[in-house]
């Protein structure tokens, strides 16, 4: 593959540049126009695309608006046209434009993959959106199945405005669109891709649970209105320098396995924020922090394969979040480590997306790269790059985000400890009565929607084994019991909690069980503690309460009505279960 730029000066100049152009090309090249395109107006583009169907009759083109494009890592104003000669006669391309104003993006997703089976030969699919008005996440979902060795990249298309939601796809399939969605497949024999993507931010301090959010909207944090984290821990203000303030440290968290950043765009009065594309509500999130030299560096890194690979062109999918935060700085310099690479082109986008681990994802504040060579990779030309030239200095902001994150991870560790202790009996590793009763208390708020009963159970006669066999003795048995119900609280442990209630009693706190299974379950544990055979202690036996909670049942209620039916098994004779 080769990739020519065509200067874009106007229309007149450009139908020159065409032309000499078209001179140094073969008679019927294999190629395709790729434009790209800072100036929303359709006409711009219209003049465009009516010049390149003039002088290269029937050869495809596609692009879209973008918020800058990119033509061999710099930043080309206005119009971008680049030019791609395949080269290779099995090479193959093949673009499609998919409408989904009138249909959905799961139809979209489900058209892409029964277009791949009529084109067995696509390796590779290039995705440019529109400013989707639907959700991605389904889109992507929709795609699961596609054939797992077909690589996915692209990227939202952009505008002059980042407060716009709107942007432009075109190509010679379906013309220009506010909503298209254009595929192009790549692919054939000698056709090889690869692609990666590249961020450079790092995790900062604690993990959050996203507890409440809806699409877009993250509404709250481990409880707690979302733009209050940014407040509490980096002191940022609800203001108009929200969305700059926050961009240094979007959210970063993982999603099916692939870390994925979000950006702020800005707070709400409930103190929700908007974010840039879907957040899952359960997943967990981390700050993270853009420091210019990490971000260096790391993209050196991340982009290694890329080298390797040795590519004839790469594909530039980077965020506009990635251009505003380098503003003050040349922004493409993040890019320099791909100059001597290949010839690139791309656009700053409203998102980026990259298949890995065969799940297509929606990325922001990423950089995604598709890297496309035809025939047999030539790597004599590749130095070796020694692992020795990474991070020589780590800068400072790096290392003190380190020893915050290290410190957060020892104080969550440390509270899980903490939390564990508080909850647990020491000496059978049973809930304690405290978290018993919590239990009881919260699962009783739940009982509409499901059943609980409780059952309580005392050991029959132990003064007797303390005063026979000594205390030592008496703990073997209580142990002996307290394993017996974490055995059974293991095997259904999402239904059972097992605790200690007192010295010799217990209580099992059983959800979404009715009383006739809960005293089928206190049975089995009255017989199975009976066979238990103790080296001194001999055979021991339990008295057994068992109740089931009505809708009008207190706390107090029900505990004395499974205390009665304990008393009322041990009034009538030991070892039996009663229940009430
Ligand atoms: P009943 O059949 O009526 O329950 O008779 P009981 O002897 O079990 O009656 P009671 O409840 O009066 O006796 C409980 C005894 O359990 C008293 C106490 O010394 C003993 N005990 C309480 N906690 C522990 C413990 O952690 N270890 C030991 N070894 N004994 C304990
Ligand atoms: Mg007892
Ligand atoms: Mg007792």
């Amino acid at each position: 593959m080769k990739q020519f730029q065509i200067e874009y000066n106007g229309k007149k100049e450009f139908l020159g540049e065409l032309k000499k152009f078209k001179k140094t090309c073969e008679d019927t090249p294999k190629m395709m126009f790729q434009i790209f395109s800072d100036i929303l107006e359709e006409n711009a583009v219209k003049e465009v695309i009516a010049s390149i169907e003039k002088v290269f009759p029937g050869v495809p083109w596609f692009g879209c608006s973008t918020c800058g494009n990119l033509v061999n890592c710099h930043i080309t104003p206005q119009i971008a046209v680049t030019a791609t000669v395949f080269e290779r006669e099995s090479s193959r391309l093949k673009i499609f434009q998919y409408n989904v104003q009138d249909n959905s993006m799961e139809w979209a997703a489900h058209k892409i993959i029964e277009d791949t089976e009529s084109y067995p030969w696509v390796k590779a699919i290039e995705l440019y959106f529109a400013f989707p008005k639907d959700s991605t996440t389904k889109f992507s979902e929709g795609l699961k199945d596609i054939r797992p060795d077909i690589h996915m990249f692209g990227g939202i298309a952009g505008n002059d405005d980042i407060a716009k939601d709107v942007s432009y796809v075109f190509s010679n399939v379906g013309g220009y669109s506010d909503s298209d969605i254009v595929v192009v497949f790549y692919g054939g024999d000698d056709f090889y891709v690869d692609s990666i993507k590249a961020t450079g931010w790092k995790p900062l301090g604690r993990k959050f649970r996203v507890t409440k959010a809806d699409g877009t909207c993250l509404q709250e944090l481990d409880g707690i209105p979302a733009y209050d984290v940014y407040n509490k821990y980096l002191n940022i203000n609800n203001d108009e320098n929200f969305f700059h303030n926050t961009l240094e440290f979007p959210l970063l968290y993982e999603y099916n396995g692939v870390i994925i950043l979000r950006v702020p765009m800005a707070s709400n009065p409930d103190n929700s924020i908007s974010v840039s594309a879907d957040v899952a509500v359960g997943s967990t999130v981390r700050l993270s922090y853009g420091d210019p030299k990490t971000i260096i560096e790391s993209i050196a890194e991340d982009s290694r394969p890329i080298k390797q690979f040795c590519p004839d062109v790469l594909h530039f999918f980077s965020c506009v979040a990635r251009r505003t935060f380098w503003a003050s700085d040349e922004p493409t310099y993040e890019l320099d480590t791909f100059k001597d690479i290949a010839p690139s082109v791309g656009f700053y986008s409203l998102g980026e997306f990259l298949r890995a681990d065969n799940y297509l994802s929606h990325h922001n504040v990423t950089l995604v790269i598709a890297a496309m060579r035809e025939g047999e990779a030539d790597v004599s030309g590749v130095q070796n790059v020694s692992e020795a030239t990474s991070i020589s200095k780590v800068p400072l902001v790096s290392r003190l985000a380190t020893f915050i994150s290290a410190t957060s991870l020892e104080l969550e560790e440390m509270n899980k400890k903490l939390i564990s202790a508080a909850i647990t009996d020491g000496l059978t590793g049973l809930y304690n009565r405290a978290e018993t009763q919590r239990r009881i208390g919260q699962s009783l708020a739940d009982i509409q929607n499901e059943n609980l009963s409780l059952i309580m159970m005392d050991i029959d006669n132990f003064k007797k084994v303390n005063d026979t066999y000594g205390h030592q003795a008496g703990d073997e048995v209580i142990i002996a019991l307290a394993d017996i119900l974490l055995g059974e609280q293991d095997r259904v442990s999402d239904k059972i909690s097992a605790g200690r209630w007192g010295g010799e009693e217990f209580m099992l706190v059983l959800a979404n069980t009715d009383l006739s299974a809960a005293t089928v379950i206190a049975d089995m544990i009255r017989q199975c503690f009976e066979h238990t055979d103790f080296p001194t202690a001999g055979t021991q036996t339990i008295s057994v309460g068992v109740t089931q909670a009505n809708a009008k049942d207190t706390f107090d209620v029900l505990c004395t009505r499974v205390d009665t039916a304990l008393y009322k098994a041990k009034k009538t004779g030991k070892n039996k279960v009663v229940t009430m």
